[in-house]
Protein backbone atom coordinates (compact mmCIF):
# COMPACT_ATOMS: atom_id res chain seq x y z
CA UNK A 1 0.00 0.00 0.00
CA UNK A 2 1.33 3.53 -0.49
CA UNK A 3 1.86 5.62 2.50
CA UNK A 4 0.95 9.27 3.62
CA UNK A 5 2.24 11.34 5.85
CA UNK A 6 -0.59 13.98 7.54
CA UNK A 7 0.36 16.31 10.01
CA UNK A 8 -1.94 18.72 12.02
CA UNK A 9 -1.17 21.21 13.78
CA UNK A 10 -1.98 22.67 17.35
CA UNK A 11 -4.67 24.58 15.76
CA UNK A 12 -6.17 21.69 13.75
CA UNK A 13 -6.73 19.82 16.64
CA UNK A 14 -7.47 22.50 18.87
CA UNK A 15 -11.04 21.05 19.95
CA UNK A 16 -12.63 17.64 19.75
CA UNK A 17 -14.86 18.72 16.90
CA UNK A 18 -11.60 19.34 14.96
CA UNK A 19 -9.95 16.61 15.82
CA UNK A 20 -13.15 14.90 14.64
CA UNK A 21 -12.95 16.71 11.23
CA UNK A 22 -9.19 16.09 10.86
CA UNK A 23 -9.98 12.53 11.46
CA UNK A 24 -12.78 12.56 8.43
CA UNK A 25 -9.23 13.60 6.10
CA UNK A 26 -7.51 10.92 7.30
CA UNK A 27 -11.03 8.83 6.58
CA UNK A 28 -10.78 9.78 2.85
CA UNK A 29 -7.39 9.31 2.32
CA UNK A 30 -7.62 5.63 4.08
CA UNK A 31 -10.44 5.07 1.91
CA UNK A 32 -7.97 6.43 -1.44
CA UNK A 33 -6.11 3.55 -0.42
CA UNK A 34 -3.31 4.65 1.38
CA UNK A 35 -2.22 3.58 4.79
CA UNK A 36 -1.66 6.92 6.66
CA UNK A 37 0.72 8.07 9.86
CA UNK A 38 -1.08 10.55 10.96
CA UNK A 39 1.49 13.03 13.25
CA UNK A 40 -0.06 15.40 15.64
CA UNK A 41 0.98 18.30 17.45
CA UNK A 42 -0.57 19.49 21.14
CA UNK A 43 -3.76 21.14 21.00
CA UNK A 44 -2.84 24.64 20.72
CA UNK A 45 -1.64 26.56 23.37
CA UNK A 46 -1.17 23.42 26.11
CA UNK A 47 2.39 23.77 25.11
CA UNK A 48 3.18 26.80 26.11
CA UNK A 49 1.27 25.95 29.43
CA UNK A 50 3.40 22.87 29.49
CA UNK A 51 6.30 25.22 28.96
CA UNK A 52 5.04 28.02 31.55
CA UNK A 53 4.38 24.84 34.48
CA UNK A 54 8.16 24.06 33.87
CA UNK A 55 9.40 27.08 34.57
CA UNK A 56 7.34 28.36 37.17
CA UNK A 57 8.44 25.15 39.49
CA UNK A 58 11.77 25.30 38.06
CA UNK A 59 13.68 28.32 36.87
CA UNK A 60 16.92 26.83 35.74
CA UNK A 61 14.69 23.11 35.02
CA UNK A 62 16.48 19.91 34.42
CA UNK A 63 15.83 19.98 30.50
CA UNK A 64 15.13 15.75 31.16
CA UNK A 65 12.19 16.58 33.12
CA UNK A 66 11.36 19.45 30.71
CA UNK A 67 10.75 17.05 28.11
CA UNK A 68 8.94 14.67 29.73
CA UNK A 69 6.43 17.67 31.00
CA UNK A 70 6.29 19.47 27.65
CA UNK A 71 5.75 16.18 25.08
CA UNK A 72 2.37 15.00 27.21
CA UNK A 73 0.18 17.25 25.05
CA UNK A 74 0.59 15.26 21.91
CA UNK A 75 0.69 12.46 23.53
CA UNK A 76 -3.51 13.32 24.05
CA UNK A 77 -3.94 14.64 20.53
CA UNK A 78 -2.59 10.99 19.61
CA UNK A 79 -5.12 9.18 21.74
CA UNK A 80 -7.88 11.55 20.83
CA UNK A 81 -6.99 11.47 17.38
CA UNK A 82 -6.92 7.49 17.33
CA UNK A 83 -10.31 7.19 19.51
CA UNK A 84 -11.74 9.94 16.72
CA UNK A 85 -10.96 7.52 14.05
CA UNK A 86 -12.00 4.24 15.57
CA UNK A 87 -15.46 5.36 16.27
CA UNK A 88 -15.29 6.47 12.66
CA UNK A 89 -14.87 2.53 11.87
CA UNK A 90 -11.12 3.07 10.25
CA UNK A 91 -8.33 1.22 12.21
CA UNK A 92 -6.16 3.17 14.30
CA UNK A 93 -3.77 3.10 16.97
CA UNK A 94 -1.85 5.94 19.26
CA UNK A 95 2.12 5.32 19.06
CA UNK A 96 3.79 7.83 21.90
CA UNK A 97 7.56 8.41 20.17
CA UNK A 98 9.17 5.93 22.40
CA UNK A 99 7.12 2.98 20.96
CA UNK A 100 8.24 3.25 17.39
CA UNK A 101 10.61 4.05 18.73
CA UNK A 102 11.86 7.39 17.37
CA UNK A 103 15.78 7.55 18.28
CA UNK A 104 17.14 11.07 18.78
CA UNK A 105 20.48 12.18 20.44
CA UNK A 106 20.22 13.32 24.08
CA UNK A 107 20.19 17.05 23.72
CA UNK A 108 16.79 17.20 25.50
CA UNK A 109 14.56 20.05 24.40
CA UNK A 110 15.68 20.48 21.50
CA UNK A 111 17.31 16.77 20.10
CA UNK A 112 17.68 15.93 16.63
CA UNK A 113 16.34 12.56 15.11
CA UNK A 114 18.89 9.49 14.64
CA UNK A 115 17.22 7.21 13.20
CA UNK A 116 13.59 6.00 12.68
CA UNK A 117 12.74 1.74 12.72
CA UNK A 118 9.67 0.85 10.28
CA UNK A 119 9.07 -2.20 11.44
CA UNK A 120 7.01 -1.78 14.58
CA UNK A 121 4.48 0.19 12.32
CA UNK A 122 4.42 -1.59 9.32
CA UNK A 123 4.04 -5.03 11.18
CA UNK A 124 0.85 -3.74 12.54
CA UNK A 125 -0.18 -2.06 8.46
CA UNK A 126 0.25 -6.00 7.98
CA UNK A 127 -2.23 -6.53 10.09
CA UNK A 128 -5.02 -4.36 8.65
CA UNK A 129 -4.39 -1.27 10.83
CA UNK A 130 -5.24 1.81 8.75
CA UNK A 131 -3.85 4.61 10.63
CA UNK A 132 -0.80 4.97 12.89
CA UNK A 133 -1.21 7.74 14.51
CA UNK A 134 2.37 9.15 16.45
CA UNK A 135 2.62 11.73 18.69
CA UNK A 136 4.82 14.53 17.18
CA UNK A 137 7.79 16.82 18.88
CA UNK A 138 8.90 13.79 21.18
CA UNK A 139 11.53 10.93 20.71
CA UNK A 140 13.77 8.71 23.57
CA UNK A 141 17.43 9.50 23.95
CA UNK A 142 19.80 6.34 23.90
CA UNK A 143 19.75 6.48 27.73
CA UNK A 144 15.86 6.15 27.07
CA UNK A 145 14.85 9.14 28.29
CA UNK A 146 12.07 11.15 26.76
CA UNK A 147 13.10 13.76 24.27
CA UNK A 148 11.41 16.74 22.62
CA UNK A 149 12.86 18.11 19.15
CA UNK A 150 12.62 21.88 20.08
CA UNK A 151 9.42 24.58 19.30
CA UNK A 152 7.31 23.80 16.16
CA UNK A 153 8.94 20.40 15.84
CA UNK A 154 5.84 17.77 15.03
CA UNK A 155 6.47 19.28 11.13
CA UNK A 156 10.07 17.61 11.46
CA UNK A 157 8.66 14.50 12.94
CA UNK A 158 6.31 14.50 9.92
CA UNK A 159 8.48 14.64 6.96
CA UNK A 160 10.95 12.28 9.15
CA UNK A 161 8.71 9.57 9.04
CA UNK A 162 7.93 10.66 5.60
CA UNK A 163 10.97 10.23 4.61
CA UNK A 164 11.76 6.99 6.74
CA UNK A 165 8.63 5.27 4.86
CA UNK A 166 8.97 6.41 1.26
CA UNK A 167 5.67 8.24 1.99
CA UNK A 168 4.04 9.77 -1.54
CA UNK A 169 3.81 13.07 0.21
CA UNK A 170 3.91 14.91 3.52
CA UNK A 171 0.90 16.91 3.81
CA UNK A 172 0.79 19.33 6.88
CA UNK A 173 -2.39 21.01 7.76
CA UNK A 174 -2.45 24.19 9.76
CA UNK A 175 -4.19 27.14 9.11
CA UNK A 176 -3.28 29.08 6.73
CA UNK A 177 -4.03 27.53 3.35
CA UNK A 178 -0.49 27.92 1.98
CA UNK A 179 2.91 29.62 1.46
CA UNK A 180 2.21 33.27 0.63
CA UNK A 181 4.51 35.75 -1.30
CA UNK A 182 4.61 38.02 1.91
CA UNK A 183 2.38 38.10 4.95
CA UNK A 184 -1.38 38.53 3.75
CA UNK A 185 -1.59 40.82 6.46
CA UNK A 186 1.03 43.35 5.67
CA UNK A 187 -0.61 43.81 1.84
CA UNK A 188 -3.37 42.33 0.48
CA UNK A 189 -1.67 41.97 -2.80
CA UNK A 190 -0.08 39.09 -1.36
CA UNK A 191 -0.60 35.51 -3.33
CA UNK A 192 -0.64 31.97 -2.22
CA UNK A 193 1.91 29.93 -4.50
CA UNK A 194 1.31 27.19 -5.96
CA UNK A 195 4.25 25.48 -5.19
CA UNK A 196 7.80 26.59 -3.85
CA UNK A 197 11.48 25.44 -4.72
CA UNK A 198 13.23 23.79 -1.12
CA UNK A 199 15.73 26.07 -1.21
CA UNK A 200 13.16 29.08 -1.44
CA UNK A 201 11.15 28.07 1.46
CA UNK A 202 14.10 27.66 3.50
CA UNK A 203 15.21 30.89 3.09
CA UNK A 204 11.13 32.24 3.73
CA UNK A 205 11.08 30.02 6.83
CA UNK A 206 14.49 31.10 8.81
CA UNK A 207 13.21 34.17 7.70
CA UNK A 208 10.83 34.41 9.93
CA UNK A 209 7.31 33.10 7.06
CA UNK A 210 6.43 30.60 10.39
CA UNK A 211 4.70 28.29 8.21
CA UNK A 212 7.01 25.16 8.41
CA UNK A 213 9.89 24.48 11.29
CA UNK A 214 12.80 25.13 9.16
CA UNK A 215 14.60 21.83 10.43
CA UNK A 216 11.74 20.59 8.60
CA UNK A 217 12.19 22.26 5.44
CA UNK A 218 16.24 20.94 5.30
CA UNK A 219 15.01 17.48 5.69
CA UNK A 220 12.65 17.41 3.27
CA UNK A 221 15.36 18.81 0.78
CA UNK A 222 17.66 16.66 1.73
CA UNK A 223 15.53 13.17 1.14
CA UNK A 224 13.45 14.97 -1.55
CA UNK A 225 10.07 14.66 0.46
CA UNK A 226 7.21 16.13 -1.11
CA UNK A 227 5.89 18.68 0.92
CA UNK A 228 2.29 20.34 1.27
CA UNK A 229 0.95 23.08 3.25
CA UNK A 230 -2.57 23.46 3.55
CA UNK A 231 -5.22 24.76 5.86
CA UNK A 232 -7.55 22.34 7.59
CA UNK A 233 -10.57 24.76 7.92
CA UNK A 234 -11.21 24.55 4.25
CA UNK A 235 -13.36 21.81 2.79
CA UNK A 236 -13.66 22.86 -1.14
CA UNK A 237 -11.67 21.27 -4.05
CA UNK A 238 -9.17 23.85 -4.61
CA UNK A 239 -7.56 23.51 -1.17
CA UNK A 240 -4.40 22.21 -3.01
CA UNK A 241 -2.16 24.18 -0.48
CA UNK A 242 1.53 25.08 -1.53
CA UNK A 243 3.88 22.12 -2.56
CA UNK A 244 7.29 22.55 -1.57
CA UNK A 245 9.30 20.80 -3.71
CA UNK A 246 12.52 20.28 -6.50
CA UNK A 247 13.13 22.95 -8.49
CA UNK A 248 13.19 20.48 -11.49
CA UNK A 249 9.21 20.30 -10.08
CA UNK A 250 8.54 23.75 -11.07
CA UNK A 251 8.58 24.77 -14.50
CA UNK A 252 8.15 28.69 -14.50
CA UNK A 253 8.26 31.29 -11.59
CA UNK A 254 8.74 34.85 -10.91
CA UNK A 255 12.24 35.85 -10.54
CA UNK A 256 11.22 36.80 -6.62
CA UNK A 257 9.24 33.66 -4.88
CA UNK A 258 8.95 36.50 -2.35
CA UNK A 259 8.88 39.14 0.06
CA UNK A 260 10.26 38.00 3.58
CA UNK A 261 10.42 40.28 6.96
CA UNK A 262 11.98 39.76 10.20
CA UNK A 263 10.99 42.08 12.84
CA UNK A 264 12.44 42.51 15.65
CA UNK A 265 16.44 42.85 15.10
CA UNK A 266 19.24 44.80 16.37
CA UNK A 267 22.37 45.98 14.86
CA UNK A 268 25.79 46.54 16.72
CA UNK A 269 28.66 48.28 16.24
CA UNK A 270 32.17 47.77 17.63
CA UNK A 271 33.79 51.07 17.07
CA UNK A 272 37.54 51.02 15.91
CA UNK A 273 38.56 47.85 16.65
CA UNK A 274 42.30 46.87 15.39
CA UNK A 275 42.27 45.09 12.41
CA UNK A 276 44.78 41.93 12.28
CA UNK A 277 44.15 38.37 11.57
CA UNK A 278 42.18 36.77 14.37
CA UNK A 279 39.70 39.92 15.19
CA UNK A 280 37.01 38.51 13.67
CA UNK A 281 37.62 35.11 15.80
CA UNK A 282 38.28 36.89 18.83
CA UNK A 283 34.70 38.80 18.11
CA UNK A 284 31.90 36.19 16.88
CA UNK A 285 33.59 33.14 19.06
CA UNK A 286 32.95 35.00 22.50
CA UNK A 287 29.15 35.95 20.94
CA UNK A 288 28.45 32.17 20.00
CA UNK A 289 29.62 30.91 23.46
CA UNK A 290 27.10 33.53 24.67
CA UNK A 291 24.47 31.53 22.21
CA UNK A 292 24.07 35.19 20.11
CA UNK A 293 22.50 34.15 16.76
CA UNK A 294 24.37 36.55 14.58
CA UNK A 295 23.35 37.33 11.04
CA UNK A 296 24.62 39.46 9.28
CA UNK A 297 28.15 40.68 9.35
CA UNK A 298 29.60 43.35 7.83
CA UNK A 299 33.49 45.11 8.40
CA UNK A 300 34.40 48.16 7.15
CA UNK A 301 37.28 49.66 5.31
CA UNK A 302 40.00 49.73 7.70
CA UNK A 303 41.92 53.30 8.57
CA UNK A 304 45.58 53.38 10.24
CA UNK A 305 45.10 49.78 11.48
CA UNK A 306 41.98 50.19 12.88
CA UNK A 307 38.23 49.28 11.70
CA UNK A 308 34.47 49.29 12.18
CA UNK A 309 32.74 45.71 12.69
CA UNK A 310 29.03 45.83 12.46
CA UNK A 311 26.19 42.77 12.90
CA UNK A 312 22.32 42.08 13.10
CA UNK A 313 20.82 39.88 15.81
CA UNK A 314 17.94 38.99 17.14
CA UNK A 315 16.76 42.15 19.65
CA UNK A 316 15.93 40.44 22.77
CA UNK A 317 19.88 38.77 22.81
CA UNK A 318 20.84 42.44 22.80
CA UNK A 319 21.57 42.31 26.63
CA UNK A 320 23.55 38.66 26.14
CA UNK A 321 25.59 40.44 23.31
CA UNK A 322 26.64 43.93 24.98
CA UNK A 323 27.79 41.40 28.37
CA UNK A 324 30.19 39.14 26.17
CA UNK A 325 31.89 42.04 24.37
CA UNK A 326 32.48 43.66 27.64
CA UNK A 327 34.26 40.40 28.85
CA UNK A 328 35.98 39.89 25.86
CA UNK A 329 37.12 43.96 26.04
CA UNK A 330 37.90 43.37 29.98
CA UNK A 331 40.16 40.57 29.51
CA UNK A 332 42.26 42.38 26.53
CA UNK A 333 40.94 39.84 23.93
CA UNK A 334 39.32 42.60 21.65
CA UNK A 335 39.60 46.20 21.97
CA UNK A 336 36.82 48.72 21.06
CA UNK A 337 36.33 52.26 21.59
CA UNK A 338 32.86 51.83 21.48
CA UNK A 339 29.67 49.43 20.98
CA UNK A 340 26.67 51.30 19.39
CA UNK A 341 23.15 49.63 19.49
CA UNK A 342 20.60 50.20 17.35
CA UNK A 343 17.44 48.36 18.30
CA UNK A 344 15.05 49.50 16.14
CA UNK A 345 16.09 47.70 13.05
CA UNK A 346 14.13 45.19 10.53
CA UNK A 347 15.27 43.07 7.97
CA UNK A 348 13.77 42.84 4.95
CA UNK A 349 14.94 39.92 2.40
CA UNK A 350 13.49 39.25 -1.23
CA UNK A 351 14.19 35.80 -2.12
CA UNK A 352 13.74 33.67 -5.92
CA UNK A 353 15.95 31.11 -7.17
CA UNK A 354 15.03 32.91 -10.47
CA UNK A 355 18.50 35.41 -9.32
CA UNK A 356 20.66 32.50 -10.05
CA UNK A 357 19.94 33.76 -13.87
CA UNK A 358 18.91 37.16 -13.52
CA UNK A 359 21.07 40.26 -12.96
CA UNK A 360 19.52 43.22 -11.51
CA UNK A 361 17.32 42.27 -9.11
CA UNK A 362 19.38 43.73 -6.20
CA UNK A 363 19.14 47.43 -8.36
CA UNK A 364 15.60 46.82 -8.58
CA UNK A 365 15.46 46.38 -4.69
CA UNK A 366 17.66 49.37 -4.06
CA UNK A 367 15.57 51.92 -6.71
CA UNK A 368 12.14 50.63 -5.23
CA UNK A 369 13.49 51.71 -1.90
CA UNK A 370 15.39 54.56 -2.58
CA UNK A 371 11.66 55.67 -4.38
CA UNK A 372 9.90 56.12 -0.56
CA UNK A 373 12.94 57.47 1.00
CA UNK A 374 13.46 54.46 2.94
CA UNK A 375 17.53 54.21 3.99
CA UNK A 376 19.58 50.62 3.95
CA UNK A 377 21.77 50.21 6.49
CA UNK A 378 23.26 46.68 6.06
CA UNK A 379 23.18 44.17 3.15
CA UNK A 380 24.04 41.15 2.82
CA UNK A 381 23.21 38.62 -0.58
CA UNK A 382 23.32 34.87 -1.56
CA UNK A 383 22.80 32.85 -4.72
CA UNK A 384 19.05 33.18 -4.49
CA UNK A 385 18.34 36.30 -1.38
CA UNK A 386 19.30 39.83 -0.78
CA UNK A 387 18.63 41.04 3.03
CA UNK A 388 19.11 44.66 3.89
CA UNK A 389 18.14 45.94 7.25
CA UNK A 390 16.55 49.32 7.71
CA UNK A 391 14.44 51.03 10.20
CA UNK A 392 11.76 49.50 11.84
CA UNK A 393 8.99 51.93 11.16
CA UNK A 394 9.59 51.41 7.42
CA UNK A 395 9.35 47.94 7.36
CA UNK A 396 5.59 47.60 6.23
CA UNK A 397 5.89 49.82 3.80
CA UNK A 398 9.36 48.29 2.28
CA UNK A 399 7.34 45.10 1.99
CA UNK A 400 4.40 46.31 0.13
CA UNK A 401 7.21 48.48 -2.38
CA UNK A 402 9.14 45.21 -3.24
CA UNK A 403 5.71 43.64 -3.74
CA UNK A 404 4.87 45.81 -5.88
CA UNK A 405 8.14 46.25 -7.41
CA UNK A 406 9.00 42.69 -8.66
CA UNK A 407 5.10 42.30 -9.36
CA UNK A 408 4.41 39.81 -7.15
CA UNK A 409 0.79 39.95 -7.20
CA UNK A 410 0.69 38.09 -10.34
CA UNK A 411 1.59 34.30 -11.04
CA UNK A 412 4.95 34.14 -13.65
N1 LIG B 1 3.56 21.30 20.36
C1 LIG B 1 4.92 21.65 20.04
C2 LIG B 1 5.10 23.15 19.99
O1 LIG B 1 4.19 23.90 20.15
C3 LIG B 1 5.40 21.02 18.78
C4 LIG B 1 4.59 21.39 17.56
O2 LIG B 1 3.40 21.67 17.65
O3 LIG B 1 5.14 21.35 16.48
O4 LIG B 1 6.19 23.61 19.81
MG1 LIG C 1 4.00 24.61 13.93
Amino acid sequence: MPTLVMKFGGTSVATLDRIRRAAKRVGREVANGYDVIVIVSAMSGKTNELVGWVEETSPLFDAREYDAVVSSGEQVTAGLMALTLQEMDVPARSWAGWQVPLKTNSAHASARIEEIPTDNINAKFAEGMKVAVVAGFQGISPEGRITTLGRGGSDTTAVAFAASFGADRCDIYTDVDGVYTTDPRITSKARKLDKIAFEEMLELASLGAKVLQTRSVELAMRYKVRLRVLSSFEDNDDNAGTLVCSEEDIMESNVVAGVAFSRDEAKMTLLSVADRPGIAAAIFGPLADASVNVDMIVQNISEDGRTDMTFSLPVNQIARAEKAMDEAKASGEINFAELVTDADVAKISVVGIGMRSHAGVASQMFKALRDEGINIKVITTSEIKISVLIDRKYMELAVQALHDTFGLEKAA
